[in-house]
């Protein structure tokens, strides 16, 4: 499994990838243009990412706009459904507006408020089909 964790904040950003790393190859992106371009990268290496935890503030592009851009890469390559990547907003912000957004015109497939606890992020990938016996 491929993961990518997009998160400006170093601290958040090392523990995310701690608590990720069983499960799979993680990669770090450090703004939101970043992630977009690992992610169409992946892509065109032919190796797609599962999931993507993506943080809402950041830098250059924020999470929402980085959410976006993926969502439209995926479509204009018809790509939909089972096919799109996982992502897991990772926020500080739980304003009910960031969260309608991120899901009703983002397209996300789940919305975790900070600071993330180990066990409510492991039933959170539970819940999307990622658990460590299948992997
Ligand atoms: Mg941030």
């Amino acid at each position: 499994m491929r993961v990518l964790i997009a998160e400006d904040d170093f601290v958040t950003r090392k523990s995310l990838e701690r608590l990720m790393q069983q499960y799979g190859e993680c990669d770090e992106a450090t703004t939101g243009k970043e992630a977009v371009d690992c992610f169409r990268m992946a892509w065109e290496e032919k190796k797609p990412y599962d999931l993507i935890l993506l943080d809402i503030m950041m830098p250059d592009l924020d999470g929402q706009d980085a959410l976006q851009q993926i969502r439209d890469y995926e479509r204009s390559r018809g790509i939909v459904g089972f096919g799109e990547t996982k992502v897991i907003m990772v926020s500080a912000l739980d304003d009910p507006r960031n969260v309608v957004r991120a899901f009703y015109s983002g397209g996300a497939s789940s919305y975790l408020v900070k600071p993330i606890r180990e066990q409510k992020l492991y039933e959170e990938l539970e819940k999307l089909g990622f658990n460590l016996k299948s992997i």
